[in-house]
C-alpha cells in the first residue's frame, strides 16, 4: 500500500505574515522561504494541507467569504510558482468562547483530513508558529515541529519552514 504522507500546515505566522485577524488579500504577505520550503516538502512526497483557527470571523470581524478569497490566492501563487495546489483547507471560523470542537488546540481538523484522505498518521507532521498548533499536532497522534517562534521546549522547533524541510530531506 502506498504511503501517504502529509505535512499539516498553520496559515498565520507560518506561511505568511501574522497580520492580526487578515481579512484583505491585499495585506497577505509570504515569508522569504515559504515557497522554496512548500516546494522542497512536495519533493519528498508530502501532500500540503492548511489547517488554520480564523476566529475572527466567529469575532465578526470579516466573513468566511473573505478567508476563501485569501485561500484562493495561495493556491494561485502555488501555481504561479509551479507547485502543486494545497490539497485542502480547513477553517475552525468559531470564537474560543463557543466552545467547538475543531478549534486548535484541538486534533479534530487533523484527523478529520486522515480518515478523509486515507492518510499515514505516522508519516504526518503538524507545523505552526504557536504552541497551540504543535499541540493539536499531538492531540491528533501525528508529530508536531513549531516554526519561527521558540516557544516550548516541548516541541522541536526550527528558525524557518524552510529549515524544518531540509531536516526531512537528511
Ligand atoms: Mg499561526
Ligand atoms: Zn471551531
Amino acid at each position: 500500500m502506498k504511503t501517504r504522507k502529509a505535512i499539516f500546515l498553520d496559515r498565520d505566522g507560518t506561511l505568511i505574515l501574522d497580520k492580526n485577524y487578515l481579512s484583505r488579500v491585499e495585506d497577505m504577505e509570504y515569508f522569504p522561504d515559504t515557497m522554496k520550503a512548500l516546494q522542497l516538502l512536495q519533493q519528498l512526497g508530502f501532500e500540503l494541507f492548511i489547517v488554520t483557527n480564523q476566529s475572527g470571523v466567529g469575532r465578526g470581524y470579516f466573513a468566511l467569504e473573505s478567508v476563501y478569497v485569501i485561500h484562493r490566492q495561495l493556491q494561485n501563487d502555488l501555481r504561479a510558482q509551479k507547485l502543486s495546489p494545497f490539497k485542502d483547507f480547513a477553517v475552525c471560523p468559531h470564537s474560543p468562547d463557543e466552545g467547538c470542537e475543531c478549534r486548535k488546540p484541538s486534533g479534530k481538523m487533523i484527523t478529520d483530513f486522515i480518515e478523509k484522505y486515507n492518510l499515514s498518521a505516522e508519516h504526518c507532521w503538524m507545523i505552526g508558529d504557536k504552541l497551540i498548533d504543535a499541540e493539536a499536532g499531538k492531540n491528533a497522534g501525528i508529530k508536531s515541529a513549531i516554526v519561527r517562534h521558540h516557544e516550548s521546549k516541548d516541541f522541536p522547533y526550527f528558525k524557518t519552514l524552510l529549515d524544518f524541510a531540509l531536516s526531512l530531506k537528511k
